[in-house]
């Protein structure tokens, strides 16, 4: 388990982490998202123990890696955006070097085999890093993290560089070894929290904007509150009528062709979180206006960020998880 409690970071007088907390829970993969300069690297190297805090707690496994450093990164296994592979080694040298460095009292042989069967490098094992490609790499990078067994693993941007195979590769990666492991990862890629993440916390100017499922962002966000319909009848007598429907904030004919006579389609955007799609049906069957089709339209996860990020929504939800 993380926990973060009231986490504060000043530079000189910049407020780069603001009085933050938040939990990941046992088994959890949670995604830390937030855009450029909101303060994820500044709590992901408090967090790993590589900088102090001017305030606050963070806890792994209950301890404070601030006053107990050694004992705490026992239980941290963590990927920073760059590998820290030695390109000159072999991959099995590499893992052992890691191990003595970790003092890892597990036996050796053998928990270095499975840590290499689980990230898929067995077969890599006795080639140089140097010579590996970049996903191969990353993988090696994975491995490192798991030596010594961590209950918690922290991943920084796990993903970037990599071409789409190897990104879905290594999304399945973290998406097995969540679950025997509590995971945090940043990433500001979006697609990537959904879907491999339990639970998204986002940062903004060093604040916690939003800390839920996807499925709550998207609720708490708002923006989901927008349906398609396909409608038979005048495009004109459509809109205005669809515009006196209580709720309704915006009707928009769309160019799409179909090949019912006079059949449109439309968007309509909602003001709150009511269900308005009754509304809509009745005020149009009272026109003789017929509604073929009615679909919610799924929000993007960029949609709901850029809605947080901007505007400070989901504040309800700021602080910690339970
Ligand atoms: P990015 O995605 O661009 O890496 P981030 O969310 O990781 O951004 P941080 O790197 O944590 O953000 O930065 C948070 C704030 O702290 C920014 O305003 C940044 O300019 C500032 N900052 C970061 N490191 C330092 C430093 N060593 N000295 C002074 N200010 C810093």
């Amino acid at each position: 388990m993380i926990e973060i409690k009231n986490l504060v970071k000043l530079y000189g007088t910049n407020l780069a982490v603001d009085n933050i907390s938040f939990t990941v829970n046992d088994g959890e993969i949670v995604g830390f998202l937030g855009p450029n300069g909101a303060g994820k690297s500044t709590t992901m190297n408090i967090l790993t123990g590589y900088l102090s805090a001017t305030d606050g707690e963070c806890l792994i496994g209950g301890i404070d890696i601030l006053q107990n450093p050694i004992a705490a990164k026992k239980k941290i296994g963590y990927l920073p955006e760059i590998p820290p592979v030695y390109l000159e080694m072999t991959v099995r040298e590499y893992l052992n070097f890691v191990y003595d460095l970790k003092k890892s009292t597990l036996n050796k042989k053998k928990h270095i085999d499975e840590i290499c069967e689980v990230v898929k490098i067995a077969h890599v094992q006795h080639r140089l890093i140097g010579n590996l490609s970049k996903g191969y790499r990353q993988r090696v990078g994975f491995a490192q993290a798991l030596v010594g067994n961590p209950e918690v693993l922290i991943f920084d941007e796990p993903t970037v560089g990599l071409d789409p195979v190897q990104i879905i590769e290594i999304r399945n990666l973290i998406k097995s070894l969540g679950k025997n492991h509590t995971v945090i990862l940043s990433t500001h890629i979006l697609s990537e929290v959904q879907a491999v993440c339990d639970r998204i916390v986002v940062i903004n100017k060093g604040k916690i904007v939003a800390n839920a499922t996807a499925k709550e962002l998207d609720d708490i966000s708002g923006v989901s509150s927008k349906s398609k319909l396909k409608v038979l009848g005048n495009p004109d007598t459509v809109i205005s009528a669809l515009k006196t429907v209580e709720g309704v904030t915006e009707a928009v004919l769309l160019d799409e062709k179909f090949d019912e006579a006079d059949c449109h389609a439309y968007i309509v955007t909602a003001d709150g979180s009511d269900d308005i799609r009754k509304k809509i049906f009745f005020t149009l069957a009272a026109r003789e206006l017929a509604i073929l089709n009615f679909e919610a339209c799924a929000s993007s996860i960029e949609d709901i960020f850029i809605s947080l990020v901007k505007d400070g929504k989901a504040e309800g939800t700021e602080g910690g998880n339970n």
